[in-house]
């Protein structure tokens, strides 16, 4: 099953208005002929999805927030709801970040009801799951992993499913400039691939986008989106600077 690329930046808490519309002046030339290989998607802070909205409105870029309200609207201080991003013309939500996860503490059932709600509002979900070292180092992988995709996606139909990108981002390489090897990453792809079958049968588990995430940058996205179960990435850092974040796109499609 061919399976289009989709890279997302996830520029978690930087850039206000000004310097995402700086960023996207400075992306946008080029990036038609990126988009004919991969989907790419900039994921700025709530304040500057206006922004960002105006300058990608005729652009092949799509727009995406990093966490949305599982309420729809009413006494929820701090919280922004889906139809307010359909409102800006956001297009994907990523849920289920591990930051989202280790320092808010959000649950797979609290990420499960987002993701549903995501989904009500015509948003589509990139939804994370990954493993702490420790989890790693005691051999835990796959249980994590196991119990993450089916809470974080129980009730899901196989209609919603075509509107999910699942993440997969290793927590020990976020941010931390440690990549998962090719094999270490295209060997969780592989699993998760056999849990979306298990969870949603064969069908989903061929045409779901797995993306990896984890110090993804230009000198390895090659590599990594060369493996088969590889369908993308979500970069933080490396997504930062226009020219950075296109030549990792520009190598991980050539
Ligand atoms: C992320 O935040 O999803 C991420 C993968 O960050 P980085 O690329 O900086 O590791």
């Amino acid at each position: 099953m061919e399976r289009k690329l989709i890279i997302a930046a996830n520029w978690k808490m930087n850039k206000g208005p000004a310097e995402t519309a700086e960023f996207i002046e400075s992306f946008l030339p080029g990036s038609e002929e990126l988009s004919e290989r991969c989907d790419i998607i900039i994921a700025p802070p709530f304040v500057s999805l206006p922004a960002a909205a105006s300058l990608l409105a005729d652009s092949v870029v799509a727009l995406s927030a990093q966490n949305v309200s599982d309420q729809d609207e009413g006494a929820f201080t701090g919280e922004v709801a889906t139809c307010m991003l359909n409102e800006v013309g956001v297009q994907y939500v990523i849920l289920g970040h591990s930051e989202r996860r280790a320092i808010y503490g959000e649950s797979d059932q609290f990420i499960n009801a987002k993701v549903r709600k995501a989904l009500t509002a015509d948003l589509h979900p990139i939804f994370c799951i990954g493993e702490t070292l420790e989890e790693r180092e005691s051999g835990k992988l796959e249980d994590v992993l196991r119990t993450q995709m089916s809470g974080g996606l129980a009730d899901l139909t196989v209609e919603h499913m075509s509107d999910v990108v699942v993440a997969y981002e290793p927590v020990w390489a976020i941010g931390t400039g440690v990549t998962a090897t090719p094999d270490q990453a295209q060997e969780a792809h592989a699993f998760v691939r056999t849990l979306l079958e298990e969870q949603f049968g064969a069908e989903v588990a061929g045409a779901t986008r797995i993306q990896y995430g984890g110090s993804v940058k230009a000198g390895n996205s090659a590599e990594l989106m060369a493996q088969v179960d590889i369908d993308g990435a979500l970069v933080g850092g490396a997504s930062l600077e226009a020219g950075s974040f296109r030549d990792l796109i520009a190598n991980a499609v050539a």
